[in-house]
């Protein structure tokens, strides 16, 4: 019998038996490259984004580590502990972990903020093996003496350029320094800017470094398009494309970002009044509403989702065909996340961003970390030629400087942000 790319990973049976079920023919690149590193017992840094399969590259190798030694958990301890940026992120990990552990005997909970925190402190009280937490959360219930992080052998850290981003450095800090000396860490970020170098290298010990470029996850598997528009025609110019996947028949889900929540609301009821089945979802809908409006779009019951970047975070559904740039991200980095959306595990996938006058710097600021012109988008009736021919021009003055110069103005600025 010939072994499938997985079985060649040796991870324990229980799990070769849920990858089969799932499907999962072969690792994605950072499987292959992070599986073999973690199951020899090394910290690692990896630099990947959502859509890689980076969830599978660690919760493999932890669950199998945890098959093969069976622990009595202590009160309030956990042995593994994520740490994870919003409660959508946790979720979603805590339900990969329940997925890929379906064979496998271990307890896992989720800690975090916009819920009552008593079945928390309740699901702690025996201990875990598995505890997925947003750091908030995570400290309140420490310092109340709920959770102990004495027993934590492998800790884990996600999409840390977003936990930046959120304010959660001192947060992360104050949790690292609860930590045993003796772990295992592995730390995962998008991008690399300075700052998180510097949080890593405070974290991990003698880490292997794992990249799967922006480029080969972004660019290559999703068709990209940029529309010059008014930002008045930009609500008929969605209808229409909207209007145009469903004559495809694709029936595909779409998300379509904007940078409000009260852009996001208005948005999605402009889009009911005009006959499509949409929803919102942001910060200010209650966890229970953001849950359901999630279950519908997975269901397909309301195909359209307006979301903001942080409520979009960690939203993980199969076969999201267009990921719409309603509004531009002001960050280049959430531009990545988002299209992120989209194209999944191999899937084919589509964004379309719209960039009225107020917003040519963002795009330049896109293109400039992907590397790449947006190819546009230009025979729609809304098409602002103006606005593409300054976006030309800008984009030539500025390429001026040598490529290798650019990569490293690029690398020096990595925060970038503007607010
Ligand atoms: P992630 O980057 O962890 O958010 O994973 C993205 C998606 O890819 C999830 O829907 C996973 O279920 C799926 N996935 C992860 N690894 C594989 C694999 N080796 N083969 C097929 N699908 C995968």
């Amino acid at each position: 019998m010939t072994t499938t790319p997985f079985e060649a990973l040796q991870l324990a049976e229980s799990l070769h038996r849920v990858l089969r079920e799932l499907d999962y023919n072969e690792p994605s690149p950072i499987q292959a490259l992070a599986i073999p590193l973690l199951l020899q017992g090394r910290d690692l840094l990896g630099c990947a984004q959502t859509g890689t399969g980076k969830t599978a590259s660690f919760a493999l190798p932890i669950l199998h580590a945890l098959s093969k030694s069976p622990g009595r958990n202590r009160p309030r301890s956990c042995r593994t502990l994520v740490l994870a940026p919003t409660r959508e992120l946790a979720i979603q990990v805590g339900k990969s972990f329940s997925t890929y552990g379906k064979y496998v005997s271990f307890r896992q909970t989720l800690i975090y903020g916009g819920v009552g925190q008593v079945p928390q402190i309740n699901a702690m009280r025996g201990g875990v093996d598995v505890l997925v937490a947003t750091p908030g959360r995570l400290l309140d219930l420490i310092d109340q003496g709920h959770v102990d992080l004495s027993q934590v052998e492998f800790f884990v850290l996600d999409e840390v350029d977003r936990m930046l981003d959120m304010g959660f450095l001192r947060d992360v800090k104050r949790i690292v320094a609860m930590l045993p000396v003796k772990r295992q860490s592995l730390f995962f970020s998008a991008t690399l800017a300075p700052n998180i170098v510097d949080l890593a290298q405070s974290i991990l010990r003698n880490p292997a470094h794992v990249s799967i470029a922006p480029e080969t996850t972004t660019a290559e598997k999703i068709a990209q398009q940029v529309c010059f528009v008014d930002r008045d025609s930009k609500r008929p110019l969605l209808e229409q494309l909207l209007r145009g996947q469903d004559a495809a028949k694709e029936q595909k889900l779409t998300i379509v970002f904007s940078r409000t929540k009260h852009g996001a609301n208005k948005l999605a009821k402009s889009l009911c009044v005009a006959g499509f089945q949409a929803d919102a979802i942001h910060g200010n809908k209650s966890q229970a509403q953001r849950e359901k409006a999630l279950d519908r779009f997975k269901k397909g019951l309301t195909p359209v989702l307006v979301a903001t970047d942080v409520a979009a975070r960690g939203v993980d559904v199969k076969d999201v065909g267009l990921v719409v740039n309603f509004d531009l991200p002001n960050e280049p980095e959430a531009y990545v996340h988002r299209i992120g959306r989209t194209a999944r595990a191999g899937a084919e996938g589509r964004a379309v961003s719209f960039c009225s006058e107020d917003e040519l710097e963002y795009l330049r600021d896109i293109e400039k970390i992907i590397r790449m012109p947006i190819p546009r988008w230009d025979s729609h009736e809304w098409h602002v030629a103006a606005l593409a021919e300054r976006h030309l021009r800008g984009s030539q003055n500025r390429s001026a400087p040598s490529g290798q110069q650019q990569r490293g103005q690029q690398r020096g600025n990595g925060g970038n942000r503007r607010r």
